[in-house]
């Protein structure tokens, strides 16, 4: 077992430093507030090849690891946590077009979402089905041999309006999960339209809002894998789509631990700076030890799905479930040690507990994750 990051390793995440650094922290703050998507500096991350991470390099991919996605997810979302986390999604769709997209669907979409010339969304939940995802009732009819007629609506889409291509999970089949597919739906199809922004407690430099089909025409070659495929895509797209999101966990809880550091160096009360009281020395150690375990469990997991471990689904569950809890509470913790000022949108505290916290609902509840282990543990 090696725990040392590789020469490459260590370039990759230098060069996702450098551009969190540069490109989202000094505006992270603007964003949330403003509710900006920033769709150049997205483009900037795709000219680095951060559009298409784990994707084949045939058709516009970077052809780099899980563990590799999951070192550079840490570093941006310690930039920006929402818009890393945008980042995350797109990767997990672009994924699943490569994975399982016929070599028709790959050459009209990778190169475009690669450079991210299109945004993509990843379309499961609806409003009578979330944690439930397998009760989907979005309905594609065949017509003939040509086009599919979808309708339905999707909610809670991340991207909404602002993308180009929806991989929409929907019932063409019977009850159940082997009735379900997985189809594209572009921009500008005839019947496509969306609800109203949603107004969220945190992720706002992404949008986020319904997706509704009404008599979509929708054409064969837009199906991805095979009629009846798409649950499985789905759930194996979100097996990598959490380890991502527990490593943008990582990212935002590094940098209200960095942020802690530093201020209960500098605040002094009755005398002395906060970080000679050992109560603030104990917190950040606990923040400290909880980061580098999360670390561990996500890079864990990572590693098993690119050795197609067949505990990766299990392994992907807990360190989602863990890395997210934990790094929750490490953000608040840090919010606590700022006193008042933590409370301010001055400091990026506030904005870190709000962006983390949603880790903890989507992509699976951690409820959810706990059904997954559990239903794993039984099976082995
Ligand atoms: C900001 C944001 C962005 C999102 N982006 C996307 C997206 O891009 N694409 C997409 O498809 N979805 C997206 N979602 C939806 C997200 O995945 C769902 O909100 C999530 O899966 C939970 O579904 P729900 O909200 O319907 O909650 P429910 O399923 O109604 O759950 C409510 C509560 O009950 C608990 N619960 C439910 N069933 C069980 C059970 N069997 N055992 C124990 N507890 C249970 C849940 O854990 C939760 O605490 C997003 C959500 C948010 C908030």
């Amino acid at each position: 077992m090696n725990f040392e990051y590789n020469e490459d390793q260590l370039n990759i995440k230098e060069m996702a430093k450098n551009f969190a650094e540069t490109e989202l922290m000094p505006y992270a703050s603007e964003w949330d507030q403003n509710e900006i998507f920033p769709v150049e500096t997205l483009k900037k991350a795709a000219e680095l090849g951060l559009a298409a991470i784990y994707v084949n390099e045939n058709y516009g991919g970077s052809g780099l690891s899980r563990l590799d996605a999951a070192i550079c997810f840490e570093e941006l979302s310690r930039g920006c946590v929402s818009t890393a986390a945008y980042i995350s999604i797109h990767n997990m769709v672009t994924w699943m077009i490569d994975a399982h997209g016929s070599d028709h669907v790959k050459e009209r979409f990778i190169k475009k979402l690669s450079t991210m010339e299109m945004m993509s969304s990843y379309c499961l939940t609806e409003p009578g089905s979330g944690s439930d995802a397998v009760a989907l009732k979005t309905k594609a009819t065949k017509k003939g041999n040509s086009h599919y007629v979808l309708n339905g609506s999707k909610s809670f889409i991340s991207g909404g309006p602002t993308s180009d291509i929806f991989a929409v999970m929907c019932r063409t089949g019977e009850e159940g999960a082997s009735g379900v597919s997985c189809i594209l739906v572009e921009k500008g199809t005839k019947g496509l339209s969306f609800g109203k922004q949603e107004k969220k407690m945190g992720w706002n430099s992404q949008h986020t809002s319904m997706v509704n089909f009404d008599n979509c025409e929708i054409s064969i070659d837009n199906l991805v894998g095979n009629e009846g495929d798409g649950f499985k895509i789905a759930m194996k797209g979100l097996d990598g789509g959490r380890v991502n999101i527990a490593a943008c966990s990582l990212g935002g809880a590094r940098a209200a631990l960095e942020a802690s550091m530093s201020y209960s160096a500098e605040r002094k009360q009755f005398g002395k700076s906060l970080d000679k009281f050992q109560v603030t020395q104990f917190k950040l150690a606990d923040m400290a030890t909880e980061l580098e375990a999360s670390r561990l469990m996500v890079l864990r997991a990572a590693c098993a799905l690119d050795t197609a471990d067949k505990q990766a689904t299990k392994l992907c569950a807990m360190a989602k479930r863990y890395a997210t809890d934990v790094c929750s509470e490490i953000c608040n913790m840090a919010l606590q040690i700022h006193g008042g000022y933590g409370y301010l949108k001055d400091f990026p505290l506030e904005r870190l507990v709000r962006d983390l916290r949603v880790h903890q609902i989507l992509e699976g509840t951690n409820e959810i994750m706990r059904v997954i282990i559990s239903r794993h543990l039984k099976a082995n």
